[in-house]
């Protein structure tokens, strides 16, 4: 069995699917507010009777947004949370790298994304990839992935 190969994306590849319109960057202030808001929305319908701390995660990824709540599980250890999600949907979407994230958590005070979602993000993201996340409260922190898990496990250690 031989192993795959898999085609040199060439000038052309990039330029077969042109968009009807610029989209804007993905860390642009704007684009980052649209992406809190998909955050923000999808926090609504999270499963979190347990905790009581519903938590809603957003991420851009080929210009289009993933959405992504937190879905816990009596049987605790199952709990996935919310940034995980997104990615879930943005991998299953097809996208195979993310620009931007958006994480809203807590009521008062703005919950980072755990250790565990810092390490599942770095799997698709740049260390420079924007990460904003707040509270409901509006309480927010604008950073990087490079911020929150500098000296990231990648790949690229598996040589
Ligand atoms: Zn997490």
């Amino acid at each position: 069995m031989s192993p795959r190969k898999r085609p040199a994306p060439g000038p052309a590849a990039a330029s077969e699917t042109p968009r009807r319109r610029p989209a804007a960057r993905p860390g642009s202030a704007a684009a980052m507010e649209e992406l809190l808001r998909a955050a923000i929305d999808v926090r609504d319908r999270a499963h979190a009777p347990y905790s009581r701390f519903p938590v809603g995660a957003a991420v851009r990824a080929g210009g289009r947004i993933y959405a992504g709540c937190n879905v816990e599980n009596a049987s605790f250890p199952l709990c996935v949370c919310a940034e995980r999600n997104a990615v879930a949907a943005a991998i299953a979407g097809g996208a195979r790298r993310i620009d931007a994230v958006a994480v809203v958590a807590g009521s008062a005070n703005a919950g980072p994304p755990c250790g565990g979602c810092r390490q599942v993000l770095a799997e698709f993201c740049d260390a420079d990839t924007p990460v904003l996340y707040a509270s409901a409260r509006g309480d927010r922190v604008e950073t990087t992935l490079g911020e929150l898990l500098p000296h990231a496990f990648g790949g690229g250690n598996l040589d």
